[in-house]
């Protein structure tokens, strides 16, 4: 049994002795109106209420109109009898309808008996009946019927609260992916994002590029204006680099003030265009520092490497990577705010 119905058994278990009997609704069926007076009379100190039905079509509709909690009915009946009843209520059960249990009463004979008990009647009564025996079988077969409604409504609840954690668990695997300060993909996603597009570049036999950003003498940018500044002017360059290349790029924040990105199924060429929509977006960005008076506006340019696969030397994602990473320091050394690209031959 799964730990979650254990429990829910468990809160069942408990809640019985806090159970409330009174106020149920009992269907009454018999051809006979005195026996559904006796049965009134002898039950109506426990503070149930009652419904009739006088033949098997009767109580089908009763009980479709009124829900009984529980149903007393006569075997022998003229037109539908209380077995068919039977076997039309147990067939309907289960998907959507509420268990409804029924205690089928015969003149005797025991064949209808064990046909009812078959026919999955929960429980049955010998006419002329005693009761104290009627009311002592009514009430367990109530606080069953009790039972399993407290079942269907924690299984409801505890289905609500699955959902709920199911959600809760997406919103923290999303959190978990993602960059806060650029919201962009982290590095560690970045690394199996990387893994998998090399794979799939592989099958498809598809050109795979590397882009890598670094943003120049970000240093200065924090010393001169803060370090809240240059998170934000952290925050415009990604912006400028998610705008500058397409939606099936992987763009992902790799370092401090590094950005990465893979460009799948894009030729050398391509990738140096991409990387030059970034670099020239990254140089037309003005941004204000208002924490000074006045104002200032400020400026910043970024270095980009950039290498494709195939090409000889690349065995592996991480050399692509590596490849980039080699180019970007040349991008520096040549002076900054350039793009470098890896000769593919
Ligand atoms: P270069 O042109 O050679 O790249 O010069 P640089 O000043 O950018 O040098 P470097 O890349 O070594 O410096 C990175 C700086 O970025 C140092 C670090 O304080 C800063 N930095 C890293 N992460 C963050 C961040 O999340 N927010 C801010 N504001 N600054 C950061
Ligand atoms: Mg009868
Ligand atoms: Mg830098
Ligand atoms: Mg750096």
């Amino acid at each position: 049994m799964p730990q979650a119905r254990r429990k829910t058994l468990e809160v069942a278990r408990r809640e019985e002795g806090a159970l409330k009997l009174e106020g149920r609704l009992l269907l009454l069926v018999d051809d006979d109106r005195g026996v559904i007076e006796l049965l009134r009379r002898g039950l109506a100190p426990f503070g149930y209420r009652f419904v009739e039905a006088e033949d098997g079509t009767q109580a089908l509709t009763a009980i479709r109109k009124h829900q009984p909690d529980l149903i007393l009915m006569d075997v022998e009946m003229p037109g539908l009898g209380g077995v068919e009843v039977c076997r039309i209520v147990k067939a309907n059960q289960g998907a959507g309808f509420a268990f409804t249990p029924v205690i089928l009463m015969t003149a005797g004979r025991s064949s209808g008996k064990v046909e009812g008990l078959e026919l999955g009647a929960d429980d049955y009564l010998v006419k002329p009946f005693d009761m104290l025996e009627v009311s002592a079988r009514v009430k367990s077969m109530l606080r069953l019927k009790a039972l399993q409604d407290t079942l269907v409504e924690k299984n409801k609840e505890l289905d609500r609260i699955n959902r709920e954690l199911e959600e809760k668990r997406s919103a923290l695997e999303l959190l978990s992916r993602t960059d806060g300060l650029t919201q962009l993909i982290n590095r560690r996603h970045f690394e199996e994002l990387l893994q998998s597009e090399w794979q799939r570049s592989l099958r498809y036999r598809a050109p795979l590029s590397c882009m890598l950003l670094d943003i120049d003498h970000f240093k200065k940018v924090n010393d001169t204006w803060g370090h809240p500044f240059g998170d934000t002017v952290l925050r415009e360059v990604a912006g400028v680099a998610r705008r500058a290349v397409r939606d099936v790029d992987i763009l992902a924040r790799y370092g401090g003030e590094e950005l990465i990105a893979l460009l799948p199924e894009t030729s050398p060429e391509e990738a140096w265009r991409a990387a030059e929509r970034v670099r020239m977006g990254v140089e037309a960005m003005r941004l204000t520092c208002r924490t000074v008076d006045p104002p200032e506006q400020v400026r910043c340019t970024a270095s980009i490497g950039v290498s494709t696969a195939p090409a000889p030397g690349i065995e592996t994602p991480e050399q692509l990577v590596q490849l980039a990473d080699e180019c970007l320091y040349e991008a520096k050394q040549g002076g900054r705010n350039q793009v470098r690209q890896a000769l593919t031959e």
